[in-house]
């Protein structure tokens, strides 16, 4: 069962595909008890100055995060930044060249949907004004203009591989995030390893590559994840001598299945990413948890 987590290292705000403001994203965080909180919005981190200020406001630490479309031989892959400097020149060329990937791809779904017959789709480009849309937008287009009875539904029928508003894209390539976050003083995570889908031998490999790679640590626990999820992630993070995240992934209050800060407790015998971080990233709880292992 889920439970109250001090710590959630995975969140999205409107600077990407999440519903809610940084401040209000904060906010929110601190009202469910969250003590430390990463903001990682895809491919970009414009909405850390506005978490920051809001974080000293309420007495939350915020860990600036991001996170990275990447690939790795073909296959998309998550990496999640955290602890990385918001201004570092090499990171945000990077994430420069990724917006113009989903730039691109977002112009192109909207064509595709529009071809598709669903009039209107380009607004979602245009609208967006200097922000980019994701699929998640486009999946609450559909949802809005009745084309979908649900937001899942919207990828089933439209958003995905084979269908009408599929588009491809290159991203940047894993081992060449894990290096920029890296060179930003931070810390990859690959993120939510049993939402891709892919075989054990296939993760096995994409592990090995992270960690060669510099990767350090894996999202153990994810705010959809079950029992079952956490079981193999904890696998994954021992058999490959990572450090285990926890984040929920939140992307709104509209999805009443994922909270922040409610989350799956990670087994001990997983070494937390944030071990060896400041004091101030270490929430108390989980400093008294520690302290505990320690002895
Ligand atoms: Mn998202
Ligand atoms: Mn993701
Ligand atoms: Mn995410």
């Amino acid at each position: 069962m889920a439970s109250p987590s001090p710590i959630d290292l995975h969140a999205h705000s409107t600077a990407s595909d999440g519903t809610l403001s940084p401040a209000a994203l904060v906010r929110r965080a601190t009202a469910q008890g969250v003590k430390v909180l990463a903001l990682t919005d895809h491919d970009t981190v414009s909405g850390l100055d506005e978490a920051q200020r809001e974080a000293a406001v309420a007495g939350v630490t915020l860990v600036p995060g991001v996170e990275v479309s990447t690939q790795w031989q073909g296959r998309d892959l998550h990496i999640v930044g955290l602890r990385v400097g918001p201004s570092d020149r090499h990171l945000l060329d990077g994430l420069a060249w990724n917006q113009g990937q989903r730039r691109r791809r977002a112009r192109t779904i909207a064509e595709r949907l529009e071809r598709a017959g669903i009039p209107g789709a380009m607004d979602v480009v245009e609208g967006a004004g200097d922000s980019i849309p994701t699929r998640s937008h486009f999946a609450r287009f559909l949802l809005d203009g009745g084309w979908v009875s649900g937001f899942q539904q919207a990828f089933d029928r439209y958003l995905r591989r084979g269908k009408p508003g599929w588009a491809c894209v290159d991203w940047m390539q894993m081992d060449t995030a894990v290096r920029l976050i890296r060179g930003a003083g931070g810390v990859a995570v690959l993120a939510h390893p049993t939402v891709y889908g892919y075989t054990g031998a296939w993760m096995r490999r994409i592990l090995d590559a992270f960690s060669a790679a510099g990767g350090e640590g894996v999202e153990v626990v994810s705010g959809s994840t079950d029992s079952q999820g956490v079981q193999k992630a904890t696998g994954f993070a021992l058999r490959h001598g990572l450090r285990g995240s926890v984040g929920s992934d939140f992307h709104g209050p509209e999805n009443p299945w994922v909270e922040l800060g409610r989350l799956r407790q990670m087994p001990g015998t997983v070494k937390p990413v944030w071990s060896d971080w400041p004091a101030e990233f270490q929430p108390p709880a989980m400093e008294a948890i520690n302290r505990h292992d320690a002895t």
